[in-house]
């Protein structure tokens, strides 16, 4: 199946089930494509998914994905549904003592030799972990997978990333989007409040994590698409006035819900990254994620941290900007406490036992000898007051983020989560070593001042 060719303009402004399977010419000298084919968004769609495969020439045997504790009820319906409109299934699912499947590699590779040389295609049925760890399967089998979501609780659906653990260590790794995506409105309204606000708390980060992007092309020189994040304006406007409706999950509320999170994971799909859409906020919770595994506490839902850990970043975008560095920061001072390599591998492995390791791969990517940091730090002290007359341009004011969170009844405090303030201070100091890409908080790190600004700006609740 050839993409559409369509303007950008048409990209904004087309519903978003109308923007799939195309490609557009970018401002910034790019084609980008979106090659999901299908996006389905409606009532009683399941009825529909035979046809609308048929359609798009998927054909053969089904390998139904889902985790049976979560699902059951669902799934069965699903299935039944599917069944009787002539599609012929074989099903896999997750069965455990306690707790959510993670998006282990492993499960993936264990879903993808139960199938191997039976099945045509994939089904995942569910939310964001069984999407993932079906797209990564899918992947490792070479054939399609379509998507029966059960929760708009994150907005990786439409990306073309899966974000992967291994060893519990956090992956963001490009796969093959899904081919066809189904969003029952019924289902959707039916999932737990607290996955729908987590979809809500993912869509929010967009508040700053495009600042970090623009922020890194300035001081990194990596790629900036200034035009691909517009894709979202419009659903911006709408999900942030119907905060109260999607906290209610009416019938509106979770549509525009919905459609937003769809929306914005075609941002990462563009650009074939998550960096429009995961920045400090992303890095903070990813942090709170290894906490907890480190600390075998529960997992909490994405979305939900994503939502208390924005108005957080934006915070932290204020502390910095308005820091007196010119007079406080000495570059003598920090030249003194620059770890070299060595120093920070040791650092890594010490602090974070056996996850060290994974973390110095990460990090490694992006660390620099002092002489090159050096110069990294010169330039942005000398060039301050333009980079955040740039990066300003995309730092939505923290009130807003925070007054939509309330009106939505989305937890918004580190403690509703079950975090303590050592532990979110520990995040924001040292969250730059949780992946290779540059944030606020390498900013804050390099200069500093990141013990300064947590101890600014997380409460003592
Ligand atoms: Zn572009
Ligand atoms: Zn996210």
């Amino acid at each position: 199946m050839q993409l559409n060719n369509l303007s950008f303009d048409e990209v904004i402004n087309l519903p978003t089930t109308e923007i799939m399977n195309s490609s557009f010419k970018c401002s910034c000298g790019k084609i980008h494509e979106i090659p999901i084919k299908k996006l389905v968004i409606g009532k009683e769609i399941v009825k529909e998914v035979k046809t609308v495969l048929d359609s798009i020439d998927i054909k053969g045997d089904a390998g139904i994905i889902y985790d049976r504790k979560i699902e059951n009820k669902v799934v069965n319906s699903a299935v039944a549904v599917l069944n009787e409109s002539g599609i012929k299934s074989l099903e896999y699912t997750f069965e455990k003592d306690s707790g959510l499947v993670l998006p282990e590699i492993e499960n993936s590779k264990k879903a993808a030799d139960f199938f191997r040389g039976k099945v045509n295609y994939l089904i995942a049925i569910g939310s964001g972990v069984i999407s993932d760890i079906t797209k990564y399967a899918g992947d490792l089998l070479g054939i399609p997978v379509i998507l029966i979501a059960t929760a708009p609780s994150m907005n990786g659906y439409t990306s073309i990333l899966a974000a992967m653990t291994e060893g519990g260590i956090k992956k963001t790794l490009p796969v093959k989007t899904l081919t066809a995506i189904f969003a029952d409105i019924n289902i959707l309204a039916k999932s737990p409040v607290e996955m729908v606000l987590s979809g809500y708390g993912d869509i929010l980060s967009k508040a700053t994590s495009v600042a970090d992007w623009k922020l890194s092309q300035i001081v990194k020189k990596t790629y900036f698409c200034p035009t691909t994040f517009h894709i979202t304006d419009k659903t911006e406007t709408l999900y942030m006035e119907a905060a109260e409706e999607i906290g209610e999950k009416s019938e509106k509320g979770i549509e525009i819900l919905t459609d937003s999170i769809m929306r914005s994971g075609l941002s990462m799909t563009i650009v074939k990254n998550s960096t429009p859409s995961s920045g400090t906020e992303h890095a903070i919770s990813h942090y709170w994620d290894l906490l907890n595994l480190m600390n075998k506490k529960e997992k909490n839902f994405h979305g939900t941290q994503v939502g208390i850990a924005t108005p957080m970043a934006i915070r932290l975008f204020d502390f910095t900007s308005e820091y007196p560095v010119k007079k406080k920061v000495s570059l003598e001072k920090l030249k003194n406490t620059y770890m070299e390599r060595e120093e920070l591998k040791r650092f890594l492995l010490r602090k974070y036992k056996n996850y060290g390791k994974g973390l110095y791969d990460q990090v490694e990517k992006k660390y620099l000898e002092w002489h090159d940091k050096k110069s990294e730090i010169e330039y942005v002290i000398d060039n301050w007051d333009s980079i955040w007359n740039s990066v300003y341009e995309y730092v939505r004011p923290v009130s807003k983020i925070e007054d939509v969170l309330l009106r939505s009844g989305a937890p918004v405090k580190y403690t509703d989560i079950g975090l303590e303030r050592d532990e979110v201070i520990d995040s924001i100091v040292n969250g730059w070593v949780l992946r290779s890409r540059y944030t606020i908080l390498d900013t804050m790190h390099d200069l500093g001042i990141s013990l300064k600004a947590a101890e600014k700006i997380v409460p003592n609740l």
